[in-house]
């Protein structure tokens, strides 16, 4: 069987949920036994979203191969379980170094380079690439942006090209679309979606299906109207109303037939989908036993986006706890001293968050302090363990003027300090310490107990580790160093005695969190946090009632 590429497009706005109808079609033909991939394309002049401010673009997701990638390719992993690298990112940025860059080295022989065919051409191999692997059935390929905009152009064309080159059997357009409902006339209106297909075929590509976004069900005049009008056959108008969990789309995207479609189109073939582990799965989402609330201290907490994969984790861990981790968000610049027994004192347990830069840090500290005291489950990750580090050698070993070299230079204890590789580099893109490293796990410890196994392999993104010069003072004082990368001798985990559960990881373990496999940290992180719950009175019974998820 060839590899068969589906291509997603967007009309009318953004934020219709382009990402979770791939991630859900995705899985819908893994749930069939096929071998699928899905890719994102993005329309922006940055090489990677690694550089932008978390409030611009969210979180930057970590493939294994240390790729900054845009944060869909997150949830295309909790999906489809199926682990994505950077040919699974493109951008419009990276597109044009690379052409430029070959037309410097004279690949080009002398020819005038282009959009068409020389751009174009670039954005179709990374297309072909996935494909061309061998390692998938199918490639599903989001294109970022809206149809229409300028940007977007070029991997239209591409994509109108390639339909033609690999045939237009093993080829399919979907395009999504919204349907508004306007409360004064109390109807839903078909025309946006009309004219987004007509830009859209007017840059040549006739989109296969149409995925209707709507807050109302389309009902049959309606899908006939949008099929008459957009060249397509009623069933393959595909209602999307808005979801409890995004977890449930792809079994409501199954029930309008949309993986049916596509299968037979492509003429794939599928077995029946088995999807009993993924309802057992939003099942235990929707109807918890408990709720408990864990604190969420960070700088960026405005926008949720920015801890995207942290949200997601916990989903999966909350599952397997049998209860919903309700996230408090806590502004880190806002806790101090004063405030912190009102702001955390209900909670039952805290994380601390991944971060740049020193705005924000004392509050971390406090809420760091305010774990490690008063016995609450406590998680670092990255900046977060090292705040954790930090705290411990102020409060507990006694350097008072303790700090990372990240955000005070002039520190007496640089118990924090810049990796000895990064001394040289200037570059701002592309250049920490990024991806898959390992790590061994001292047995006896919290973390063991939570991965069962003594080597782990996890992905970092990160300019600064625990001074391996100062260390010791930290281990004088009892501070438990459990994980560390074997080859540099790296300290990767931490742990305090005498406390139920405090582990700082120097890596990211929610970029590995999936619907199947959940983290085991999370999941053991959650567990700690609902025993505290239940000794403390803090554990909200749910009763049976459905529970709303983001
Ligand atoms: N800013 C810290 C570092 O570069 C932590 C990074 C992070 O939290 N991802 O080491």
């Amino acid at each position: 069987m060839s590899t068969k590429y589906i291509f997603i497009t967007g009309g009318v706005t953004s934020s219709l949920g382009k990402g979770i109808i791939c991630a859900s079609l995705g899985r819908l033909l893994v749930a069939r036994g096929l071998r699928v991939t899905i890719q994102k394309l993005d329309p922006y002049i940055n090489v990677d979203p690694g550089t932008m401010n978390p409030y611009e673009h969210g979180e930057v997701y970590v493939t294994e191969d240390g790729a900054e990638t845009d944060l869909d390719l997150g949830h295309y992993e909790r999906f489809l379980d199926v682990k994505t690298s950077q040919e699974n990112n493109v951008t419009t940025g990276r597109v044009y170094n690379d052409v430029i860059t070959k037309e410097r080295q004279g690949t080009y022989l002398g020819k005038t380079v282009q959009v068409i065919p020389h751009i174009t051409d670039e954005i179709k191999s990374h297309i072909l690439n996935l494909g061309e692997s061998g390692d998938y059935d199918v490639v599903i390929t989001e294109i970022g942006g809206t149809v229409g905009d300028i940007e977007s152009l070029p991997y239209i064309e591409a994509v109108r090209q390639l339909r033609y080159d690999v045939g237009r059997k093993n080829t399919l357009s979907v395009h999504l679309t919204l349907v508004p409902y306007l409360s004064a006339a109390r109807e839903l209106k078909t025309k946006p979606t009309q004219h987004s297909v007509k830009t859209l075929s007017e840059s040549g590509l006739q989109p296969d299906i149409i995925v209707a976004r709507s807050e109302h069900p389309l009902d049959r005049s309606i899908r006939k109207k949008i099929a008459q009008f957009c060249n397509v056959e009623m069933e393959d108008v595909i209602a999307s109303l808005d979801a409890p969990t995004i977890y449930q789309v792809p079994l409501l995207m199954q029930e309008e037939g949309l993986d049916r479609r596509v299968i037979e189109k492509l003429q794939l073939e599928a077995g029946e989908p088995d999807l009993e582990r993924w309802k057992g799965f939003v099942e235990a989402v929707r109807n918890p036993s408990s709720e408990i609330k864990i604190a969420l201290v960070g700088k960026y907490v405005e926008h949720h986006d920015a801890y995207k994969s942290i949200v997601e984790a916990f989903i999966h861990s909350g599952a397997v706890n049998d209860c919903k981790v309700k996230i408090k968000w806590i502004h880190s610049d806002e806790v101090d001293q004063e405030n912190v027994e009102e702001k955390l004192g209900d909670v039952s347990g805290i994380l601390v968050a991944p971060g740049f830069g020193g705005r924000g840090i004392e509050g971390k500290l406090v809420a760091v302090n305010y774990a490690r005291t008063k016995k609450i489950p406590f998680f670092g990750i990255c900046l977060g363990m090292q705040c954790a580090v930090i705290e411990y050698a102020r409060n507990v070993c006694d350097w008072k003027d303790a700090g990372s070299t990240e955000f005070d230079a002039s520190t007496e204890y640089p118990i924090i300090d810049l990796m000895e590789e990064q001394k040289e580099i200037e570059d701002k893109g592309g250049t920490m310490r990024l991806g898959l490293y390992d790590c061994s796990i001292k047995k006896d410890t919290n973390t063991y107990r939570a991965y069962g196994k003594e080597l782990v392999q996890e992905r970092h993104r990160h300019r600064y580790e625990v001074n391996n010069n100062l260390r010791y003072k930290l281990v004088e004082h009892g501070m438990q160093l459990v994980g560390f990368n074997p080859d540099r001798d790296l300290v990767e985990i931490i742990e305090i005695e005498d406390h139920p559960w405090f582990v700082g990881v120097q890596f990211h373990p929610e970029y590995h969190s999936t619907v199947n496999n959940p983290q085991p940290l999370f999941v053991d992180f959650v567990k700690a946090s609902l025993d505290h719950a239940q000794k403390n009175d803090l554990a909200v019974p749910v009763n049976g009632k459905k529970v709303a998820v983001s």
